[in-house]
């Protein structure tokens, strides 16, 4: 397989050698509807959907991606992606297997890229460690949100990571935290999709805590997002960075835009940050909504709004 071999009529037949030798590696799909794969549930096919289920089968997917000089992206619950309706010119990963462990390891909790951070929190929580109760409402996986420093309610990833093994140029490498460069919804990972979470550890922020008294935390900020959050509507959960000084939602509800639709996307009436997708949106939709914000806000405040979401 060459680059750039996934265009026209000679790209068919390449797309099917690539799906072929993916698939001696590890269970694969071709032409993947994204909607399917992303809390969006928007966005068109990927060229092939491939699952590795162990770090071995992942080195050699990498291997057999990279030779063919094919884009490879890797996703865990795409809770903060919009793929295009024009769908991915190359390759989705998404881990399972081994990748969904989580396991003690002396005094630190290993979790794999694929485990939730809300089956974290419960095998912390099996332990009587807290910790992790604030951020188990991040309805994503280990690996995005390590990629992403998720946080929500004062409490982040960076609070609670030591180290972190990654595969990056064929090697599996483990870099402590402060290697990895955790800062507002920032990571090294942010800067090269070629570096992929394997798993991360975690300390245990708060051994011994009494396991009601961490339930009755959880519950808390579960009932806080339920309040303010529109939940029973797909969305990427925040689509705004929060801008220096500033709160994106409160911007874009003083815009008077809390309510204003495009198609089968809007931005939610009960929470101005959260695009969502009404029923029946397109990633066009969507994309036409954020704009749109962006512009009004400004226009009207001077703040230029940066998407949280990533749009592939
Ligand atoms: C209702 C709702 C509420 C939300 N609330 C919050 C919140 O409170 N706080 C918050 O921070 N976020 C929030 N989010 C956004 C999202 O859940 C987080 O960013 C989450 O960490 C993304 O995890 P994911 O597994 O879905 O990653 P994905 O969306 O699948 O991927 C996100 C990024 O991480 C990369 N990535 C994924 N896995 C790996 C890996 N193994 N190795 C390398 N890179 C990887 C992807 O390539 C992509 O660039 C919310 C989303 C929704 C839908």
């Amino acid at each position: 397989m060459k680059p750039g071999r996934l265009t026209g009529a000679e790209g068919m037949i390449c797309k099917d050698i690539l799906f072929d030798e993916i698939k001696a590696v590890c269970p694969a799909e071709k032409d993947a509807p994204m909607s399917q794969h992303t809390t969006f549930r928007t966005g068109g096919p990927a060229d092939v959907l491939a699952a590795p289920r162990n770090a071995e089968e992942l080195l050699k997917l990498l291997a057999v991606c990279e030779s063919a000089g094919v884009r490879c992206c890797v996703l865990g619950k795409g809770s903060n992606v919009l793929v295009k309706d024009e769908g991915f010119r190359g390759v989705i990963v998404v881990p399972g297997g081994d990748f969904c462990r989580i396991e003690m390891q002396g005094d630190v909790i290993r979790a794999g890229s694929a485990a939730t951070l809300s089956e974290l929190y419960l095998f912390a929580l099996k332990y009587s460690v807290g910790g992790f109760e604030r951020l188990a409402g991040i309805p994503g996986t280990v690996g995005g949100a390590v990629r992403m420093n998720a946080g929500a309610y004062d409490s982040e990833i960076a609070d609670v990571i030591v180290a972190c093994t990654y595969v990056e140029n064929g090697r599996i490498v483990t870099a402590p935290k402060e290697l990895l460069e955790l800062s507002y919804r920032h990571s090294i990972f942010c800067d090269s999709e070629k570096r992929v979470i394997i798993s991360a550890d975690f300390r245990l922020p708060e051994p011994g805590r009494d396991p009601d008294e961490i339930r009755a935390v959880f519950r808390d900020y579960s009932a806080r997002r339920a309040a303010s959050q529109p939940l029973s509507l797909p969305s990427a959960g925040s689509t705004f960075k929060r801008p220096e000084g500033h709160h994106a939602s409160k911007l874009i509800d003083g815009c008077g835009l809390k309510g204003y639709t495009f198609g089968g996307a809007g931005v939610s009436e009960k929470h101005a940050g959260f695009i969502v997708n009404n029923g029946n949106a397109t990633s066009g939709d969507v994309l036409h909504v954020i704009e749109h914000v962006r512009q009004v806000v400004f226009d009207r405040t001077g703040v230029r709004l940066e998407t949280e979401v990533e749009i592939l």
